[in-house]
This record gives structure tokens, sequence and C-alpha cells, in this order.
């Protein structure tokens, strides 16, 4: 059985090397949908695949994206340095923040929290299904696990901002992925 939540956030970025003159060539933004689609084979006491108040550190993860610069590791120094110094919540991350970047990104990150979230109500084998981003109203990218393989990338290339990891409610969400 197969369970979704929805998450959004507002970010900016600057997507290279894509075909769009308009999406490569200037910061802009997006207010992003993320759906995360989680499957099991069992239901838990609460007839539920899992209670999505076990979420909460998935919420925080896709928070520290809200009103953020999405920064790609492979950027040019010129325009890092510009990012850090008139932004304070930058996210460094190892893809280029496309829908596809992102919902890989979110999908592997995700995957760790739930494989370390505590499930104490009879869950079955919960699992992440996949990942959906929305860009805009028209358009989505949905990874699957077999997905990663498009990617190579390790939790040391992530980076979040002070300021970003101050508004953190504890952060016990990232540690605990490390
Ligand atoms: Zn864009």
């Amino acid at each position: 059985m197969l369970i979704r939540k929805l998450f959004k956030f507002e970010g900016a970025h600057i997507v290279r090397n894509c075909s769009s003159q308009r999406c490569r060539e200037n910061i802009h933004g997006h207010s992003y949908i993320v759906e995360v689609f989680i499957a099991s084979d069992k239901l838990d006491k609460g007839y539920m695949v899992m209670d999505f108040v076990l979420l909460d550190k998935v919420k925080e993860l896709i928070d520290s994206f809200d009103h953020s610069y999405s920064l790609w590791q492979k950027e040019e120094e010129d325009l890092k340095q510009f990012v850090y110094r008139y932004n304070r919540r930058v996210a460094e991350i190892p893809v280029s923040p496309s829908a596809e970047g992102y919902a890989l990104l979110f999908l592997f990150l995700i995957d760790k929290i739930l494989q370390r979230t505590e499930h104490k109500n009879g869950e079955g084998n919960v699992r992440l299904n996949s990942v959906r981003v929305h860009e805009t109203a028209t358009g989505y990218a949905e990874a699957f696990r077999e997905d990663l393989s498009l990617v190579d990338f390790s939790l040391k290339d992530i980076r979040f901002s002070e300021a970003i990891q101050e508004e953190w409610k504890d952060n016990v969400w990232w540690k605990t992925l490390k």
C-alpha cells in the first residue's frame, strides 16, 4: 500500500547547462511542491502505513530549502562568493538544482531518514517508494530508488549554511544521518 505526503518550499537557483537560456543564465525562483511516496506491506495498529507525525525530520529537511539559495557545488568560485556574501540561507548541493536533481537529492536523504525512523506501532516493511518534485504547476520529476545510479554523491557533499542550521528545531535529524 502506498501513502503520499506533500511538502512545499520557495527556492532560488540557476540551472546551468540546461537548454533554456532563461533558466541557465538567471537567478530565479519557484514555488516547489515535493511529494513523498511511502510504501509498506503491512498496516500498523492504527491501520496506517505509518503516521505522518513520524515525518517531522523530512519536514525539517524540506524546510531547509525554503527561502534558500540552492547552490550547485560546481558553480564558479566568484558566484559562490557572491551567493554566500549576500544570502544567509544557502544550501550547497552536489547536484544541479533541477527538479530532477532535487528529486534525487531528496530521495537519497529521505531514504536515510526513514531508515533511521523508529517504528513502534506495529508498522511493516516501510520503505520510500519515490519522491516527486514539481517546479511549476505543469511539470514534475519523480525519482525512484534505482535512479540513484544516475548520480554519485555522499552526505558530506551537502552543506547547509549557519542561518539554515540555526532555524532547525534541533540538529538531531542531520546528525543522525551521518
Ligand atoms: Zn528554475
